[in-house]
């Protein structure tokens, strides 16, 4: 159904926005609106009224195809004129399978083709509208924290993974770019960096860590230098998908030192050698847990995020034991399990003795059950802490932050009763009185809360 029209002259053509997927997918969306806004088109959240909509898609497991094949179908219904991009537009040939009238269909970060498709079929109005753009670019986060994308792509090859297929091999951004990037949103007023990639801790690796100069000083684009720079900086870095290379250990000082939040997402995916080495990532996790016991010891607060997979072919009951000690030992103190997800198009789909899916229901429940006693035990021990809270939201009466162990979005929360002051992005220091396996409940010393 076409029901929306081409620009009227005059009026600033509107593009509709869809943005599915994980927070580097937002980045792209980020980017485009971005771009969009700065040649004076208008963003709408809604399908009524748009010249066109843009859908960025996820196509990382089955469930979040058919979620961004639904969303095109739900644009395509309400809207008639829409353009696709993101993962799942790296295979067009699915998408217009199912949908022939679509407009165009551009893959993932591929900035420049999407801006050609809504130039085709959505003319650019004149630059009028060019100041309203500021330099930190437009942001779908809130003020306060930014997602910074270092890089695109990933030169790994999980077994369970397409995305290289999708988004094609590690492509960094020059450190010099990356740190400009950071200065403006500081300046916007971010005060949480977001760092992420495919692949964090391999930066620089594809560029073969090419030297470059910002504020006359020398960096090379890698792991170590970003932090650096970042850290100089005075802003929360929080790093995510830091992929477990032995290197990601000299960030730890970093951390020690205040500069560089002591917070790790790094996804272990399993502890199993065997099932590791199916999975085509570093299996040796007698060392994961002694260097996991050493970065405690450096930063007695660090926190680690890690995520894991049950259920992957091959994965014997023995196996899932070795994960279940693995998580006693360790003590991961944020960890997501899924369970395995057989893609299509994924090396692992053609890995015999897959696990029947009763099974990995119960190790994912098991799982589960054993990770929410670990959070609970963690969370009950910050009770009496002052810890510094960085406010995420505040109607005045009550506010909602976050520790410096906890990331927007997938992370827990914590709530502050009957504080009229407080301002969203304010960092303050609150006790913990509180605290439930995800959450934590404070108040501020000193302040007139009941
Ligand atoms: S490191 Fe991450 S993105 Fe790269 S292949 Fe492995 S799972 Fe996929």
């Amino acid at each position: 159904m076409n029901t929306e029209q081409a620009p009227i002259r005059g009026v600033a053509p509107k593009i509709g926005i869809v943005s599915l997927g994980c927070p580097k997918a937002l980045v792209d969306s980020e980017r485009i609106i971005t771009r969009l806004r700065a040649e004076g088109y208008e963003i709408s959240g809604e399908y009524k009224g748009a010249n066109l909509v843009l859908v960025n898609t996820c196509a990382f497991l089955d469930s979040a195809r058919d979620e961004s094949l639904e969303a095109i179908g739900e644009a395509l219904e309400e809207n008639g004129r829409v353009i696709v991009t993101g993962c799942l537009g790296a295979e067009p040939e699915v998408i217009e399978a199912q949908y022939s009238n679509v407009l165009a269909v551009t893959g993932p970060a591929q900035y420049e083709q999407v801006m050609d498709a809504v130039h085709k079929h959505c003319p650019q109005p004149p630059n009028a509208f060019q100041s309203l753009v500021p330099e930190s670019g437009i942001r779908l986060t809130p003020r306060h924290y930014a997602y910074l994308k270092i890089s695109e792509g990933c030169s790994n090859r999980c077994s369970f993974c397409i995305i290289p297929s999708l988004r094609g091999d590690l492509a960094s951004r020059p450190i010099d770019q990356v740190l400009r990037e950071a200065e403006q949103l500081q300046k916007a007023g971010v005060n949480e960096l977001l760092v992420i990639s495919q692949d964090t801790s391999a930066y620089g690796m594809d560029i073969k860590y090419e030297p470059r100069t910002w504020k006359d000083k020398e960096y090379e684009t890698r792991f170590l230098d970003l932090c650096q720079g970042l850290g100089d900086m005075g802003m929360w870095t929080r790093l995510h998908y830091v992929y477990p290379y032995p290197h990601v250990d000299k960030v730890i000082p970093l951390m020690a030192e205040g500069k560089i939040l002591p917070y790790l997402d790094i996804p272990f995916q399993h502890a199993s050698p065997n099932v590791l080495r199916n999975m085509k990532r570093p299996a040796k996790q007698d060392k994961v847990l002694e260097r996991i016991k050493q970065w405690r010891i450096d930063v007695p607060d660090i926190a680690i995020r890690s995520t894991f997979i049950v259920g992957f072919p091959g994965e014997t009951d023995e196996d899932f034991e070795m994960l279940m000690d693995f998580m006693r030992e360790a003590k991961i103190d944020r960890a997501g399990c899924f369970k395995y997800e057989d893609v299509k198009g994924a090396v692992s789909h053609d890995l015999p003795n897959h696990v029947p899916e009763e099974v990995k229901e119960e190790r994912w429940h098991r799982f589960m059950q054993l990770q929410q006693d670990i959070s609970h035990e963690r969370s009950e021990a910050q009770i009496g802490r002052v810890l510094d809270i960085i406010i995420d939201d505040s109607n005045g009466e009550a506010a909602v932050g976050r520790t410096k162990a906890d990331a927007p979005e997938i992370d827990g929360l914590v709530h502050l009763e009957n504080y009229p002051d407080l301002e969203v992005g304010d960092i303050v220091k609150a006790e913990i009185t509180d605290a439930n396996c995800y959450d934590l409940w404070a108040k501020v010393p000193g302040s007139n809360s009941n």
